[in-house]
């Protein structure tokens, strides 16, 4: 009996624990909160491993997709495994790979230790893994055991069950999170993007209007008159010139192939190379008048050009418009005057030049060309202009070029061209000398054919010059047969008369009386003889001297002007250097001229027959001793022997065909009856140089200019 009270109170007690341990796994979910699946697998083993009499306890618990998540547990020293992979693997082996197929006891050996297991599917077909626990008692799993152990399996199965859908859902946020936060990311970046890409479209409109505001400030600011065109050809903007001239607005302006903007003169042709060059993309260039706001057409120049992109497409045309209405009139202008120039030129037959003497380029007008025969299209050189020029003047040219291009003097000189029917021309030429702000020098000039003058002078000259022969000729002819005429008759009276006396002296008996009487007759005819000498001598001394101051410069300057057309024949080069503040000479200022002039005269002469050197003549005034007035006249002629220096003064010593030999005999009585001195000198290299002086005024006495030998005073004013 007491055993069997012993048997139920054991049974009781049996019981009691099983239903507090049945509590305790009630308990349970309540530490599971959470979702933590080691944390469950943790406190099932220990609570199972407080309520079981077992050596061993895994748990095996899968995750969502079923795969293995975590493996625990509890062993005592019996086992000799005690890792949980190792059981795990050990339970493998010993019931199969398929959890699920394992039974719900078994026997098995791990390690050569036998057990009794009894295990717990977690969840519908073990979807939440497995629990098993081992004894090493054959009785094991008792009824209670095992129903704690199914119960605690599922407790575990409905936690991990939760777990997973903590899980999943957390996986689920965090992958919400994930893709919100990626997409957050995304649409910072695109916001960022967008807020840059407004940032770059502001910065590129800013630009793109300050360079607009700036372009239509430049535009504005241009001088010309500027429109932008579209790729087509319409007129797009216009600065605000183009509004100022025309007076209208744009949109008129847009139409100016319509309302007469364009002279109608032009448009036609201007139309044509705006289409051409809208259709062509390239540039264009014309002139044509517009019309201003008054009504007036003036010229522009309009330049068109294509503003590409960087694909080479015409996004705009710009256009500006010059206005070269000025430049046109003056071109006008320029063409009328080089038309009048043109006609003057042949008419006056004068040409003109521009030698720029740097480079020798050279350009002759129309007319100049004409004059040297040469052919207008090709351009002049030195070599050429030489070549038509007569040599025996060209040692003239030569120094006349070099004169130019040491810009020393401007010339003028006449010259002699040979034409090509080998008549000669005779040319005057003229230029000026022109130092350009380089330095550079050009020479200008006008070259005028004086060949009809020229043959018209020689032909007067000759005339003259035959003329003044003859009346010399004539007028010493007369001179000698009036002299002769007024001598011979007391002459032939004085013969008769001593003819008469002879007789009368040798008849027997001499007639002494009638011998007195014919000797009184000769007499009286001798002083009649006389008489006409001094009457003569009277009437030679017909002008009588007058004494005055006389500038010899003036003097001078008037001869000199008188011989001119001589020289330029002779093709001499005159050089005068008259002294400033020359002081007066007293004296007669005609027979001072007369001397200059016979100087001058002579040099002449003496130069005509040289041609192997440039013909010069210099005449020269100044200051002798402070007293007195020296002139020199110097020539490069044939100048004279030392036989000549003696005779050179005297009166009828001639050299030349057609002289006289009495010019330097009067001059000379002409200078000293003013009291002065005149001589000849041959110079260091050729010809003569001829000096004289007078003395200051006052100072010249009338006395000694009444001296002067009348008789070669109108001797030598017959040979001029
Ligand atoms: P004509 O001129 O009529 O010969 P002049 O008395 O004036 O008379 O001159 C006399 C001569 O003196 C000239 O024939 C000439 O031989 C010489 N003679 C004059 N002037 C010069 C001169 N400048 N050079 C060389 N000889 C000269």
């Amino acid at each position: 009996m007491t055993q069997q009270y012993q048997q139920a109170d054991k049974e009781n007690e049996r019981l009691r624990r099983c239903m507090s341990d049945l509590v305790s796994l009630s308990a349970l979910p309540a530490m599971w909160v959470g979702g933590d699946l080691s944390r469950i697998g943790h406190v099932l083993l220990d609570v199972l491993s407080a309520m079981l009499d077992v050596d061993f306890l895994y748990v095996r618990l899968l995750d969502h997709d079923g795969r293995t998540a975590i493996e625990m547990a509890r062993t005592t020293e019996l086992m000799r495994v005690t890792k949980p992979s190792d059981i795990g693997r050990a339970l493998s082996l010993s019931l199969g790979d398929v959890a699920t197929d394992w039974p719900q006891t078994a026997r098995i050996s791990v390690e050569n230790v036998m057990l009794s297991i009894a295990q717990a599917q977690l969840g519908m077909n073990g979807q939440a893994g497995v629990l098993v626990a081992g004894a090493n008692r054959l009785t094991f799993p008792v009824q209670a055991e095992r129903l704690l152990l199914n119960v605690s399996g599922n407790q575990a199965a409905i936690a991990v069950k939760e777990a997973h859908l903590l899980i999943g859902q957390r996986q689920y946020a965090a992958e919400l999170d994930r893709r919100v936060a990626e997409r957050t990311d995304e649409l910072a970046a695109t916001n960022r993007d967008l807020r840059l890409e407004i940032a770059e479209r502001r910065r590129i409109e800013e630009a793109l209007r300050d360079s607009e505001n700036s372009a239509r400030t430049i535009v504005d600011s241009l001088a010309g008159l500027v429109a932008i065109l579209t790729p087509s050809g319409d007129v797009e903007v216009v600065n605000s010139q183009v509004i100022e001239y025309c007076g209208s607005a744009i949109s008129e302006f847009k139409h100016w192939g319509e309302n007469e903007t364009l002279h109608p003169d032009d448009l036609p042709d201007v139309a044509q190379k705006f289409t051409n060059a809208i259709t062509s993309g390239e540039a264009y260039d014309f002139e044509a008048r517009i019309r201003r706001f008054d009504g007036v057409y003036r010229w522009f120049q309009v330049r068109g050009l294509p503003f590409r992109d960087a694909d080479g497409v015409i996004v705009r045309w710009y256009a500006l418009l010059t206005d070269i209405d000025e430049r046109k009139r003056a071109e006008e202008r320029l063409r009328r005057s080089e038309m009048l120039l043109a006609a003057g030129e042949r008419i006056s037959l004068t040409g003109t030049f521009s030698w720029r003497i740097d480079t020798d380029e050279i350009l002759f007008s129309e007319e100049l060309n004409r004059i040297f025969e040469f052919d207008g299209d090709v351009a002049v050189t030195v070599d050429q202009i030489t070549s038509r020029v007569l040599s025996e003047d060209l040692p003239l040219l030569a120094e006349r070029m070099e004169q130019i291009r040491s810009g020393r003097d401007n010339p003028e000189y006449e010259i002699r061209l040979r034409g090509s029917d080998n008549g000669i021309k005779y040319v005057r030429v003229v230029g000026r000398i022109i130092r350009h702000g380089d330095g550079r020098l050009e020479c200008l000039g006008a070259v005028q054919d004086i060949t009809q003058r020229r043959l018209a002078e020689e032909a007067r000259d000759a005339i003259r010059s035959e003329l003044a022969h003859f009346t010399r000729v004539m007028s010493l002819g007369e001179l000698t047969a009036s002299i002769a005429h007024e001598v011979n008759q007391p002459l032939s009276g004085i013969i008769t008369n001593a003819s008469t006396c002879l007789r009368i002296l040798a008849s027997n008996p001499p007639n002494v009386a009638g011998a007195i009487e014919t000797a009184r007759r000769t007499i009286r005819d001798g002083n009649r003889a006389a008489d006409v000498i001094s009457r003569l001598r009277a009437l030679f001394r017909k002008r009588t001297a007058v004494i005055e101051p006389v500038d010899l410069n003036e003097a001078a300057r008037e001869v000199v002007a008188l011989l001119s057309s001589d020289l330029r024949r002779a093709r001499i080069q005159l050089t005068i250097e008259l002294a400033d503040d020359l002081p007066y000479v007293g004296g007669d200022r005609v027979q001072l001229q007369q001397v200059i002039m016979n100087l001058l005269r002579n040099a002449v002469d003496a130069m005509i027959c040289v041609d192997d050197r440039p013909r010069r003549l210099l005449v020269r005034t100044e200051t002798h001793e402070g007293e007195s007035v020296r002139m020199s006249v110097r020539d490069t002629g044939g100048g004279f022997g030392p036989i000549e220096a003696e005779r050179l003064f005297d009166a009828f010593y001639t050299t030349k065909s057609e002289g006289m030999g009495i010019g330097l005999s009067v001059s000379r009585s002409i200078i000293e009856s003013h009291g002065g001195r005149i001589w000849a000198a041959a110079n260091d290299g050729s010809g003569t140089t001829m000096i004289f002086y007078v003395p200051r005024y006052p100072g010249a006495s009338e006395q000694v200019l009444r001296s002067v030998d009348p008789k070669n005073v109108l001797d030598w004013a017959g040979k001029s």
